[in-house]
This record gives structure tokens, C-alpha cells and sequence, in this order.
């Protein structure tokens, strides 16, 4: 037995919530042949396909400025989406924005290498699974003690550095970096007191495009 669901409530689950976005959703879908119109339930065998059609076709996006600009490039025709976590770019998440702007900013200043100093274990780990894919991360406990001498290999190692003030950061850990008077491994340092991902990660990305 072949199961269907009503194609609006599905449309509003997959962010083509609002009515000019389901009028147009709907018409593409009329349009490949998956439905025909006026009516209102679609077998669930046909989903996959007709969210093929839906993604080739438009770029659902949040009212963002970063996200409406990613939608306008992304050769596809830009959708507002509902609700807000269907949004392509930022998923609704001001962090997932954030990390996808500083993979941006990164890529623009060719940098590949990130050390952040700090946080706690649950943020460097969301960190890493955010960026670990476009960028080499470094990732340093502030709460262990790090030497002179650890302090100046981060450094070096890495493209740009970021000195997390406002989380698990101990002065003691903190010193080894501000301490290095190297004008070349200084201009590397950005030193962040906000809390929160988005925050450390628009410090990063605003000393990329200074
Ligand atoms: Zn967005």
C-alpha cells in the first residue's frame, strides 16, 4: 500500500512556507510532471524526486543580508524561505552564518591555518566539526599550561590566531602569546573578549578584511 501526505503541509515542512513560495514550488512541480494542479495530496514514492526538482531550482533563504546575497549568486532563484532553519546558508543559526562567512573571509585572504586559544571542550568540538573541512585547526586548551615555547610553535604554525579571552582562557596560558614581541607572529594575534561563537568568529573575520 502506497502512502501520500498533503503536498502544502509538506511544501511548509521543507521551507516553501510562505505563499509565493509555495505558489512557485507548486508550479514547478506541476511543471516536471510530479503533480497536476488543484491537487493536494502527492504519493510519498514521488518526494525524493520533487525535492530534486525544488533544489535544482530555487535557493531558499532567510532574511539575512549574507543569506539573500548567497542565494542572488548561487544561479538559482532566490526563495525566502519558512521557516527560518531551511534557510541553505545559515540553517537559521547565527553561528553556521558566522562560519560560513569566516570559511569565506579565509579562502579570500588565503588562509588555511586556524589556532584558537580557549573555549570549552563542547565549543571546540562544534568548531571543528564546522570548519575542520575547509580549514587546519589548532585547537588549544586555555586551561592546561602552555609554554613559551608552545606559545610561539602556535604562532608560527598558524595563519591567524585567536586568543579567546571571554572563555576558559587562564592569564597564565594567555601571557605565552601576548608576551611575543615579534611584530610578524603579533600581526597574527586577534584577541577576543565577546562570548559566543558568532562573536569570536566576526572578530576573525572582521581583522581578515582590515
Ligand atoms: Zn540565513
Amino acid at each position: 500500500m502506497s502512502s501520500d501526505v498533503a503536498i502544502d503541509a509538506w511544501l511548509a515542512e521543507h521551507g516553501y512556507g510562505l505563499p509565493p513560495a509555495r505558489a512557485l514550488a507548486h508550479a514547478a512541480i506541476e511543471e516536471a510532471g510530479l503533480t497536476r494542479a488543484g491537487k493536494l495530496r502527492i504519493s510519498n514514492e514521488k518526494l525524493p524526486r520533487v525535492l530534486g526538482v525544488l533544489r535544482e531550482r530555487f535557493c531558499l533563504h532567510c532574511s539575512t543580508p549574507e543569506c539573500i546575497g548567497f542565494a542572488r549568486a548561487s544561479g538559482r532563484a532566490p526563495l525566502l524561505c519558512d521557516p527560518k532553519p531551511a534557510c541553505e546558508r545559515c540553517g537559521g543559526s547565527s553561528n553556521r552564518g558566522a562560519e560560513a562567512d569566516l570559511i569565506e573571509a579565509c579562502a579570500k585572504a588565503g588562509m588555511k591555518r586556524l589556532v584558537i586559544i580557549g573555549g570549552s571542550p563542547a565549543v571546540r568540538e562544534e568548531l571543528e566539526g564546522a570548519l575542520g573541512s575547509a580549514l587546519q585547526l589548532r585547537m588549544i586548551d586555555g586551561t592546561e599550561r602552555r609554554t613559551i615555547d608552545n606559545a610561539k610553535a602556535d604562532m608560527q604554525w598558524g595563519d591567524l590566531v585567536l586568543l579567546w579571552g571571554a572563555s576558559e582562557l587562564h592569564h597564565k596560558v594567555s601571557m605565552q602569546y601576548t608576551n611575543l614581541s615579534q611584530p610578524e607572529l603579533k600581526r597574527k594575534l586577534v584577541r577576543v573578549q565577546q562570548r559566543g561563537i558568532a562573536a569570536l568568529l566576526h572578530a576573525a573575520i572582521d581583522h581578515l578584511k582590515r
